[in-house]
């Protein structure tokens, strides 16, 4: 009888610990992170890999396990101290965690962060050792992408925070400064300068809430386009006669536009294209603002005669911080974000932005609207 409950018991655990090990094993062959049972330390070969390993390196089991064959060790053997460490710790039986470069079977390299952890018998031997990592490139880009978008910030805002300190050290080395003509020129510096990082700071919002989706919300509704072009030249004249350019928009445009849109938002990129074009011009020369309709959007365009943009530098023009050599040359200040921001509110509504240039000669920017079924309403004169 007692033999028979013992029996029954240990049948029944066996079953438990079968059903448990199924349990471990969906787990292990699900996960997103890729797991790997390695024998380090003896035959330095793979015993098992799970689907998400053989995914994230592109070799298949087959081709891996019970082959001299570890990718792990590929990769730790281009990082001498990490090797180092290692090797320490296979030794020690103790887990090892690191982040380094692994190489995929087709030749392509991405970053992992890894846990080789070793399994131990009841008496505390290690007999193999579980080797977890999960791909950490896009962490990894997104950190470089904020510490360089930081530091590019930062020097951006120190040079009128420069100009406001020396400025003001003038007119303050002397209060009767402020009534002479160097002192009032050293005044409008600094009101230029101050000027300078309100704009920087308003394009650095911009582009923080478009890239975060924070505070970002577009207020779509159908709006005519035709006063939104007026609006935009009305607001940038003083730019243009200080400039001697002439901002015409199209004679021909349709008297009425009507689009589902942000208004406000597309006044800025409006506002912003048409004051490039003009601070980018040559003296006495116009620049043309015009929007056609064309089957199922609207193209908006803004040509000028300027400068240009050198052609070797043109596929950088929408990105953050972009100032073309022969923009930075001739002294025409700027930040550098006014076209990232245009190209962040024309993609939320679902346009598309572009440009034609040659250096010396002019550039034309180009963008469109989807003119959806609810969107148009369109007279032309
Ligand atoms: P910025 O504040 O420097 O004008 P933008 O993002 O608006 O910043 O433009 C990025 C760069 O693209 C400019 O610095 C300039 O080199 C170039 N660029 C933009 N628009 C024009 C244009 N109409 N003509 C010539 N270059 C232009």
């Amino acid at each position: 009888m007692a033999f028979g409950i013992v029996t029954l018991r240990r049948r029944n655990l066996q079953l438990e610990t079968a059903k448990e090990a199924r349990k471990l094993a969906m787990v292990v062959e699900n996960t997103f992170n890729a797991v790997a049972i390695a024998d380090f330390g003896k035959t330095n070969t793979l015993l098992y890999v799970n689907p998400s390993w053989e995914h994230m390196l592109g070799y298949t089991k087959e081709e891996v396990v019970n082959k001299k064959l570890a990718p792990a060790l590929e990769a730790i053997k281009r990082y001498p101290e990490v090797e180092k460490e290692f090797w320490k710790c296979i030794e020690d039986g103790k887990t090892f965690s690191g982040e380094l470069e692994m190489q995929r079977k087709n030749g392509t390299f991405f970053w992992i962060a890894a846990n080789i952890i070793p399994l131990k018998d009841e008496a505390g031997n290690v007999y193999t050792w579980c080797n977890v990592f999960r791909d950490i490139t896009n962490e990894k880009a997104v950190d470089r992408m904020k510490s360089e978008f930081v530091s590019l910030a930062s020097h951006q805002l120190r040079t009128p925070l420069t100009g406001i300190k020396w400025l003001s050290e003038i007119v303050m080395s002397d209060p009767a400064n402020v009534f002479t003509k160097s002192g009032r020129e050293a005044m409008d510096g600094i009101v230029m300068s101050n000027e300078r990082m309100i704009s920087l700071v308003n394009d650095l919002l911009d582009v923080s809430h478009l890239e975060t989706g924070v505070n970002y919300n577009l207020v779509l509704k159908p709006t005519d386009v035709i006063p939104l072009i007026q609006g935009a030249i009305t607001d940038v004249k003083h730019l243009a006669s200080k400039n001697n350019v002439t901002v015409v928009s199209d004679a021909h445009a349709p008297r009425e536009l009507i689009l589902n849109i942000d208004g406000g938002k597309i006044q800025q990129v409006l506002e912003n294209l048409i004051g490039n074009a003009i601070k980018y011009s040559k003296p006495n020369t116009n620049v043309v603002v015009k929007v056609i309709q064309e089957s199922d959007r609207a193209v908006f365009s803004v040509a000028d005669r300027g400068i240009g943009i050198p052609s070797e530098q043109q596929t950088l023009v929408f990105t953050r911080f972009f100032r073309a050599n022969n923009a930075s040359k001739v002294d025409i200040s700027g930040t550098g974000l006014g076209l990232y921001i245009v190209k962040g509110i024309i993609e939320t509504h679902h346009g598309k932005v572009w440009f034609e240039s040659k250096e010396g000669e002019g550039s034309t920017f180009y963008f469109s609207l989807p003119m959806g079924a609810s969107a148009l309403i369109s007279r032309s004169v």
